[in-house]
């Protein structure tokens, strides 16, 4: 039987939309929102690139935005909790999105004032939209630890946003993605991810439909599912295999920890997962994240736990909304710039100059290390 999951929406006090997600909350009227917001943060505007063809987002807002506020004072806890209302007024959750107060991409970015066509200046409006999605309402919990029915939940959310997001105006590319850890400049400690939907496709992810494209073209077949086969063909990359999903390190990894997890199916985003698909998945991923908490040890711990958390980025790799649906595999990739305890990769001149990776850290020794930390 399908997870079952009842979705709530409200509104905050500055018009912002909130959506309660919930498996075990029984009953939900929401609370109004009483906070003195004022007018609402709108997005700015995006310049184009003339010599790479990428858009910016300008967001010079987001500088006030808040940054590593005291634990009585966490906007993502529910309201009652801290010391001042957050920005869930409900005084319990399970899993709850809600649009950015400091969005880089809005619906309502204001057109430009002087739409003058300017070739190497072109400028447009950031429309879009950028959520909030807090995982669990426990301030100090994570991702690794959610029970398989509350990891169900948040895939929920994720599917039900990708399919209201992918139906917003101009969006074309929407993408589900969590920040974990200060190390990589994430401002708040509760456990949650964002949403960002833009009005374009991003330039990896225009790469990867290309390639993707080219492939189809010269051998008919889908490069997802080729990539898959030859991985597990392979196997000294392979890190966890379940009914319904795979685990890699990809041949080519860019950081110092890259693991892919792919379904086994090829499907090209969240919503076309089956429930069976979406059930396995709940369990095979925080058993992925427990690992990589467990990758790196710490060098002081003479015993007990040794465990560093693991920072990184994990985000869903989806089909674009409006172009390349039949040539794409969704994937959800984990990143880490953590190479060795205390020690960070830096995107220095190579990477951040010309875009030239370099790594010194085998895949296949990640995806050994990988193997051994099965759970206890
Ligand atoms: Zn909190």
């Amino acid at each position: 039987m399908a997870h079952q999951v009842r979705r709530t929406s409200a509104r905050l006090a500055d018009g912002r939309e909130i959506i309660y997600f919930d498996d075990e909350t029984e009953t939900r009227s929401p609370r109004p929102d009483e906070r003195p917001l004022g007018a609402r943060a709108e997005a700015g505007e995006m310049r184009f690139d003339a010599l790479t063809g990428e858009w910016v987002a300008v967001a010079s807002h987001r500088q006030n935005r808040t940054f590593l506020p005291p634990p009585d004072e966490c906007p993502l806890c529910p309201t009652g909790r801290g010391s001042v209302p957050s920005e869930v007024p409900d005084p319990a959750y399970d899993v709850v999105v809600f649009e950015n107060r400091f969005p880089s991409f809005s619906e309502g970015a204001a057109d430009l004032d002087s739409p003058v066509p300017e070739p190497l200046f072109a400028t447009a409006p950031a429309r879009g939209r950028c959520e909030v999605v807090c995982f669990t309402s426990d301030h100090s919990g994570q991702f690794a630890q959610l029970p398989p029915a509350r990891v169900e939940t948040v895939l929920e959310a994720w599917v039900d946003r990708t399919t209201e997001l992918s139906r917003l105006p101009g969006v074309d590319y929407v993408f589900c993605f969590e920040n974990r850890g200060p190390e990589i400049g994430v401002t708040l400690h509760h456990p949650h991810g964002q949403i960002y939907a833009y009005p374009y496709v991003p330039a990896r992810s225009r790469a990867m439909l290309e390639r993707a494209r080219e492939h189809r073209a010269t051998t008919g077949r889908l490069l997802g599912s080729d990539v898959l086969a030859a991985e597990v063909a392979a196997g000294s990359r392979l890190v966890l295999e379940s009914e319904h999903w795979t685990a890699y390190a990809p041949y080519a990894s860019r950081w110092p920890v890259e693991v892919h997890l792919v379904p086994n199916r090829a499907v090209p985003d969240l919503p076309a997962l089956t429930a069976q698909e979406r059930a396995d998945f709940a369990t095979v991923y925080p058993q992925l994240l427990r690992r990589l908490d467990r990758f790196h040890v710490a060098p002081t711990a003479v015993d007990g736990d040794a465990t560093i958390p693991l920072p990184y980025i994990a985000g869903w790799h989806q089909a674009p909304v409006n172009v390349g649906r039949e040539d794409w595999r969704l994937s959800m990739q984990i990143t880490s710039i953590l190479r060795a305890p205390g020690k960070l990769k830096y995107l220095a001149g190579s990477e951040s100059g010309v875009g030239g990776w370099v790594t010194d850290v085998a895949p296949e020794a990640v995806a050994a290390r990988l193997r051994e930390l099965v759970d206890a």
